[in-house]
């Protein structure tokens, strides 16, 4: 079973993400965590390169690295777990591409929507569930403040690049109702860790 959780900066997705695997551990499941950009060797080394100062990159060119770390994170690191029946937990997947690059950067332009889109059929599995970690813009800005680590190349954007992106993420959620499941993550984490289990819970039928 092939899980994503999704979300702008500040919405909680390490946390939850580490809430959920230890929960469906002690559910007995087989339980891999990843995240993205990362997650195998190869594909750590363009994160490196990607969330660097200014990278210089074009627009496309940067979608299609995020995407040829997908592709070797996928080979290397998610799909041998899913071979061994496990479920995987993962920061970040396809969709963040489309709500950053897409919604975020290019600003909802409908060519690049589709350009990354169509790399998306073309090259990967969807997961199985997603679920969006959906926080109030008030209440990302106090995480982002108490995490206090020095922002990377996005953090650094503008409150309209975030609220894009957090749009982005909706039009995402309301475009794949069975797939993606919006999640409100305002509140404390053992609340909001509870919504996501009940939701995991339901759709694994454990
Ligand atoms: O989730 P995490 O904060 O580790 O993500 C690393 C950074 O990469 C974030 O700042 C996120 O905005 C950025 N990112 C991106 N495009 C993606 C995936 C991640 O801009 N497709």
């Amino acid at each position: 079973f092939f899980l994503t959780l999704e979300g702008g900066e500040g919405a909680g997705k390490s946390t939850q993400s580490r809430l959920l695997a230890e929960e469906l551990e002690r559910g007995g499941h087989r339980v891999l965590r990843t995240r993205e950009p990362g997650g195998s060797p190869g594909a750590e080394r363009l994160r490196a390169l990607l969330l660097a100062g200014d990278h210089g990159l074009c627009l496309r060119s940067e979608i299609l690295l995020h995407v040829a770390a997908r592709m070797d994170h996928l080979e290397r690191t998610v799909l041998p777990a899913l071979a061994g029946n496990a479920v995987v937990v993962c920061d970040r997947f396809g969709d963040s591409t489309l709500a950053y690059q897409g919604y975020g950067l290019a600003e909802g332009d409908p060519e690049v929507l589709d350009f990354i889109r169509a790399i998306a059929r073309a090259s990967y599995r969807q997961p199985d569930l997603t679920l969006l970690l959906d926080v109030s813009r008030e209440v990302a800005r106090t995480r982002l403040v108490r995490r206090g680590d020095s922002p990377d190349r996005y953090e650094r954007l503008d409150e309209a690049f975030h609220d894009r992106v957090s749009a982005g993420f909706r039009a995402i959620a309301e475009a794949e109702p069975e797939r993606v499941v919006r999640i409100d993550a305002d509140g404390a984490p053992e609340l909001v860790s509870g919504r996501l289990l009940r939701e995991v819970k339901r759709r694994l039928g454990s």
